[in-house]
């Protein structure tokens, strides 16, 4: 069990079970299915499914799906793997507002009979022209104290269709000079003949998600309506709704603060410009702060949990620091994942004394490396991770290798710890120390390959007589495999590193505009790199450490034996202190 969480939302909860107020949680997460769920989602998930769970109650998944154009059925069965994916199960069936769409329909109707409703024939335009301002009180509908009988035939009309979208309206009759302007007259009910993904062309009217929100969670029962903060002004409506028409045990809406975090959209409307855009190649690009995405790109569901564990609940807004997510993912990644070892910028290097050091391995006293020699590969025998029963691997170890670019320099910079001409010995991961003898440049200057020796002593053992610092990765030539390495940088830039060469083409909308601007050029970098063979191996969606590298998975897509593909997931080092 953890520690007991306490926010102002858990608070409020275990004072209404102890006052009796309510006998048992029931929460519900509402996405509408018109997008992927993003990082944003991923809190109200938690939260909702979270405190359901500790004190022992339910949380529903429903689907605010009121606005059949934007939506579709793709995306309810996104979320809902997207859902269970972080470990989370609501209660029963899945629910739909639509499924509540007739017991809507009869509350309109009973607003109307009350003298609540009217049904208004302005244009949209008009509409909102006279709602007025803040400091201007709107202007009443004419429409607005016609008859219930008026209203309700109108509103009949409606539902068989007479009106042409936007040709009339449903209002509630609240106060056209209310300081909140959400009080003003909402709409309730408004036409549109459109095809619905689960009602099918069974209405041509539909209602505003501010009238079928608070009646569906008092048709499911909810005791806590937890929403985000821009919410606040339309509980007023909620409050007022759900007294119109009358519950013995009224839901309760509130309000807790949106997750923003740096470098991240947290707006579904912007991802999906994205998508439109193509800047990424889809919504589960594994740069995507989208479920799909951060799946796709390795974040676990205990690390995204975590992270939210984190950040607590609170009411305040704020921007949370990106490092604080992969520290909580790569703290889920430290005791799971396999070691292995990958070269991202190869480097040939050729032993020159490897047949006669490695004949001498069967010599060797107590090797404290097991390994096998077949005549040409001494194929080195390690554990998939040095504490955890995870089973072994074979390295191969051969005459030609590779390491990375990276670690030789022929002027290294101050401090520099791995190979160069003035510091030719280094430990190879696994295996043997190797002393560099010789480089060769290209033309332009450019290392391309080492002539080096291995001390044939130095398996499993110190060299004797001197130290030798640093140990670097390394991967056969002839026996490791291709494989396509993809690094990643944040997919935006902040406003302050923005700078006057980012590309800025033509931009349709306002949202691309900004999208372009922010794009960060490296966001991508793919590297054809050798990884050693068991790695190719690996199953699509299992997670490794490359060593001295990164976390990475093998990707769900694009991932095969015959053509490994790798995800970085995380870097290995935090700078970060939670
Ligand atoms: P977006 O603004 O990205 O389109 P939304 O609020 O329209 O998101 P919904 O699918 O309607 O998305 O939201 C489902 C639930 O998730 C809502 O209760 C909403 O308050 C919550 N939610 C959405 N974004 C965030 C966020 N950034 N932080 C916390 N909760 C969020
Ligand atoms: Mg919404
Ligand atoms: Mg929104």
């Amino acid at each position: 069990q953890s520690t007991e969480k306490n926010d102002f939302i858990r608070s409020i909860i275990r004072e209404d079970l102890a006052t009796g107020k309510h006998e048992q949680v029931l929460t519900r997460f509402p996405p509408e299915p018109n997008g992927f769920l993003h990082i944003g989602h991923v809190k109200s998930i938690c939260l909702n499914f979270g405190v359901a769970a500790e004190f022992g109650g339910a949380c529903n998944l429903r689907f605010d799906d009121t606005n059949p154009t934007a939506e579709k059925q793709d995306f309810v069965d996104g979320i809902k793997q997207d859902v269970q994916w972080l470990g989370f199960d609501w209660a029963g069936q899945v629910r739909y507002a639509s499924g509540y769409f007739d017991q809507l329909y009869a509350w309109a109707v009973q607003l109307i009979e009350q003298g609540d409703a009217y049904v208004d024939l302005q244009s949209i335009d008009e509409i909102r022209t006279n709602r007025g301002s803040f400091n201007q009180a709107g202007t009443p509908s004419p429409y607005r104290d016609s008859s219930i009988e008026e209203n309700l035939a109108r509103f009949f009309d409606m539902k068989d269709g007479k009106y042409a979208d936007g040709g009339a309206v449903l209002r509630a009759k609240i106060d056209m000079a209310h300081p909140n302007m959400n009080m003003r007259d909402p709409v309730i009910y408004r036409v549109m003949h459109a095809h619905h993904h689960q009602t099918a062309d069974a209405w041509c009217i539909y209602p505003m998600y501010d009238f079928a929100h608070p009646l569906s969670d008092a048709i499911e029962g909810i005791t806590h309506s937890l929403c985000t903060l821009e919410f606040e002004d339309h509980r007023p409506f909620y409050d007022w709704v759900i007294d119109k028409i009358g519950f013995e045990r009224p839901p309760r809406q509130y309000e807790f603060s949106r997750l923003n975090i740096d470098h991240t959209l947290t707006s579904k409307r912007k991802l999906k410009r994205l998508v439109e855009m193509g800047a990424v190649s889809g919504w589960d690009d594994p740069r995507m702060p989208t479920i799909a995405g951060m799946r796709r790109r390795g974040y676990t569901p205990e690390g995204l949990r975590d992270f939210c564990e984190r950040i607590g609940v609170t009411k305040s807004d704020g921007l949370v620091d990106y490092r604080m997510l992969e520290f909580s993912v790569r703290k889920s990644l430290e005791d799971s994942t396999a070691r292995g070892m990958a070269v991202l910028r190869p480097l040939k290097v050729s032993i020159t004394n490897f047949d006669e050091a490695v004949a001498q391995f069967a010599q060797l006293k107590n090797p404290k490396t097991v390994a096998e020699f077949d005549g040409e590969v001494l194929w080195l025998v390690q554990p998939k991770h040095p504490t955890l029963p995870m089973g072994e691997r074979r390295i191969p170890f051969t005459k030609t290798i590779y390491i990375d670019k990276t670690d030789f320099e022929v002027t290294p910079p101050e401090g520099y710890k791995r190979l160069s001409p003035e510091n030719p010995e280094i430990r190879l991961r696994n295996s043997y120390v190797l002393k560099v003898d010789e480089y060769k440049t290209d033309e332009s200057g450019q290392v391309v390959e080492l002539i080096a020796s291995i001390d044939e002593k130095t398996l499993g053992n110190n060299p004797e007589g001197r130290k030798v610092k640093g140990v670097i990765h390394w991967v056969s030539a002839t026996h490791g495999v291709p494989a396509q390495v993809r690094l990643y940088e944040h997919l935006l830039l902040k406003d302050d590193e923005i700078t006057d060469t980012t590309a800025v083409p033509d931009a349709a909308d306002a949202d691309s505009a900004w999208i372009y601007q922010h794009l960060n050029p490296n966001s991508l970098t793919v590297c054809q790199a050798v990884i050693e063979p068991d790695l190719a191996k690996a199953k699509s969606g299992e997670r490794f450490q490359f060593e001295r590298e990164s976390y990475f998975i093998a990707d769900a897509v694009e991932h095969s034996e015959a053509t490994p593909v790798f995800n970085q997931i995380v870097g290995l080092k935090d700078s970060f202190k939670p």
